[in-house]
């Protein structure tokens, strides 16, 4: 059976990418290594559209967000987290591992936070320093308007951390216009890359706070990273063979151009949501995300057991709902290495499992519904 992933990440590889992961290893203190890290951390700068240094660092994405945390922070220090789904609940989760006290902003699963209630937060809690907030909300769906949220951190001089790591690449996303101190992503997103390398990037007046912070930390030093990264080597062993097939995302991503790509997104999560809505389902978030479809699931049908369905019979593996949503939404991605025809199938296959779970619908209705907004 042919197999093929719709899920938020891991998302797939392209060939050109897999093939050069295959190439013999090559030593991370060469020249030759080098001239890779310098050519990768152009290309970075490309892809997060920042002027700022990006770091690399060999984890997945939590380890970047983990990294923001502890190279900003003190213990004892106030910090306001919007809490709108898994991933805002992430952020909360590691500042108080390490002692930050969180002041949360909880949004409704499904709603975008609203940037004046950020406003009115730092307003009421004057110790707040920095805000962490999630671009797009992976567990929800959601878009957040962080464009709107960095005006307001700026008139309140705080620092603002952004996970982008499901929007860097596949979104609008502009960290130096926006005001955003702090950007992470991750590899098996948007960068069509395998997991396992995590990326930030930090702007001066981050670098400033960075100074002062005294949380613990080694491996996720910003400032080893830094110093490493002016002759172009990482502190410790990269994961090379990732690097080797990053240069080539990269370079598939400034052949295509970011304008072109976050168009194909959009496009792409248009085509899903009028695909969704012509088959009478629900689309969860209200103010949806390019890079997923959260899909309703309809009443009387088992969520999980459509997931399988979809996956055994069809060879397409989707993700089903984090959390409260278990077994009520089905996700599916459209981001990274997507055309046309992946939204087609992927809409033809959650036809079919409805089907064969016995819910009335028109085969078709989705696929034409999708190719009216692809074909026009
Ligand atoms: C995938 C994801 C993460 C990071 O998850 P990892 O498994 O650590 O890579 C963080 N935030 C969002 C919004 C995500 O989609």
């Amino acid at each position: 059976m042919k197999k093929r992933l719709s899920t938020p990440g891991p998302t797939t590889v392209p060939e050109s990418v897999l093939l050069k992961m295959a190439e013999p290893i090559i030593h991370h203190r060469s020249a030759e290594y080098g001239e890779l890290f310098a050519q990768i951390n152009q290309g970075l700068k490309y892809l997060f559209q920042t002027e700022n240094e990006v770091l690399t660092f060999t984890s997945s994405g939590t380890g970047a967000m983990e990294a923001a945390v502890v190279n900003l922070l003190s213990p004892g220090d106030k910090v306001l987290v919007v809490r709108g789904g898994k991933f805002g609940e992430r952020w909360a989760e590691i500042c108080t591992a390490y002692g930050v006290q969180v002041e949360p902003l909880d949004v409704e699963w499904g709603h975008a936070v609203d940037p004046q209630q950020i406003a009115a937060k730092l307003e009421a809690v004057p110790e707040i320093r920095t805000v962490f907030t999630t671009h797009s909300e992976t567990s929800t769906g959601v878009i957040n308007d962080i464009e709107a949220i960095g005006q307001i951190v700026r008139e309140h001089s705080v620092l603002l951390v952004v996970d982008g790591i499901t929007s860097i690449g596949t979104h609008r996303f502009l960290p130096d216009q926006w005001h955003i101190d702090v950007a992470v992503t991750g590899s098996q997103k948007g960068l069509m890359l395998s997991p396992g390398l995590a990326f930030a990037s930090v702007s001066q007046k981050a670098w400033e706070m960075v100074k002062s912070s005294n949380l613990p930390k080694y491996y996720w030093s910003f400032s080893a990273a830094k110093k490493f990264l002016t002759k172009n080597q990482n502190p410790y062993t990269p994961a090379v063979s990732l690097l080797v097939g990053l240069k080539k995302s990269l370079e598939m991503i400034q052949e295509e151009g970011l304008e072109n790509i976050w168009a194909r997104h959009q496009r792409h999560a248009q085509a899903t949501r009028a695909a969704v809505r012509a088959l009478g389902l629900e689309v969860f978030a209200k103010n949806p995300s390019n890079i997923l479809t959260i899909v309703r699931v309809p009443e009387g049908i088992d969520g999980k057991l459509l997931l399988k369905t979809i996956r055994t019979k069809y060879g397409i593996t989707m993700a089903g709902g984090q959390a409260a949503l278990a077994g009520k939404v089905v996700r599916i991605s459209h981001m990274g290495y997507i055309d046309d025809f992946d939204i087609l199938t992927a809409i033809a296959a959650l036809e079919r499992g409805l089907k064969d779970l016995e819910w009335q619908l028109e085969l078709g209705s989705g696929v034409t519904a999708a190719q009216q907004v692809l074909g026009e």
